[in-house]
């Protein structure tokens, strides 16, 4: 794929971009501002097609549109060019910021959202039944309860994380989030079933970890039992070797959201709180 005029176009065979373009009379000329976007917004579409959000996004009673909906089999319809002023973020507020819409690039998945568990099954708010192989039980990082979620498909995902990829590239984008980031009380998608936080890790740290340019290397000691180390930062990222034993020195040599890089026989991951420096 690749991007040229504002609207994505497919490149290899297995792509499949339709722009199905509906410029709404609200938005109609509103582009995004000089130097921006700056965001991209990770929505699910609580529907049951991709087409039918597509519809519905095109709809001109609805207040309500997208740049992008990612269809469950890869296919990507564009409605909105990504210059343009799309009605993805509503009310919305982060890190010193409000009105993402004037600044953000909203990519819907087509998701039916939370699903309600009955016995076997699980139903989406509209009444479609799944089976249990289609969802993923999670706490919702806004909750602290466990929920059932339908899956994102690996093509949607992989989709996705190469149209971040583009728009990084042809925009100024230094963040990803998810619409429940931007507006915690009203919103919970793209919940739990969608990979946010590793796919912003990769895209958006790539290689050259900077969060961390105070930290020189320091010495630090394990203080609990049995210590997990991993590729990367964060609990969702592989084990790389045994567990670190309580007392092990460690030459701290990064950080990063609550992690600390540590260097002993290898050099991996390891959650900051079990560290005492
Ligand atoms: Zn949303």
């Amino acid at each position: 794929m690749k991007i040229d005029k504002h609207l994505l176009i497919a490149s290899e065979q297995d792509e499949k971009v339709i722009s199905d373009i509906c410029l709404k009379t609200e938005t109609k000329f509103k582009t995004i501002k000089e130097g921006y976007p700056t965001s991209i917004i990770i929505h699910f579409t609580a529907g049951s097609s991709a087409k039918s959000s597509v519809e519905h996004f095109k709809n001109k009673d609805t207040k309500a549109s997208a740049h992008l909906v990612i269809d469950k089999n890869g296919d990507i319809y564009q409605v909105v060019p990504f210059d343009t002023v799309a009605w993805h973020a509503g009310n919305s507020h982060y890190n010193g910021r409000s009105n993402f819409n004037e600044f953000s690039i909203g990519i819907e998945l087509d998701n039916p959202g939370e699903l309600m568990k009955s016995g076997n099954t699980y139903k989406s708010w509209f009444g479609t039944s799944y089976s249990p192989d289609l969802v993923i039980s999670a706490v919702h990082r806004n909750q602290t309860k466990i929920t059932y979620w339908h899956s994102y498909t690996q093509i949607q995902i992989q989709r996705c994380k190469e149209i971040c990829e583009l728009l990084i590239n042809a925009y100024k984008i230094n963040e990803i989030l998810g619409h429940e980031e931007i507006a915690p009380k009203r919103k919970i998608d793209p919940g739990p079933a969608f990979p946010l936080d590793k796919m912003r890790m990769e895209l958006l740290t790539k290689g050259s970890r900077i969060h961390s340019a105070s930290i020189t290397s320091k010495k630090g000691k394990v203080n609990t039992n049995l210590l997990n180390i991993r590729e990367d930062a964060g609990s969702q990222f592989d084990k790389i070797a045994k567990p670190l034993k309580k007392g092990a020195d460690v030459k701290i040599i990064d950080e990063y959201n609550g992690w600390y890089k540590v260097e002993t026989k290898i050099t991996g991951w390891v959650s900051k709180a079990f560290i005492k420096e």
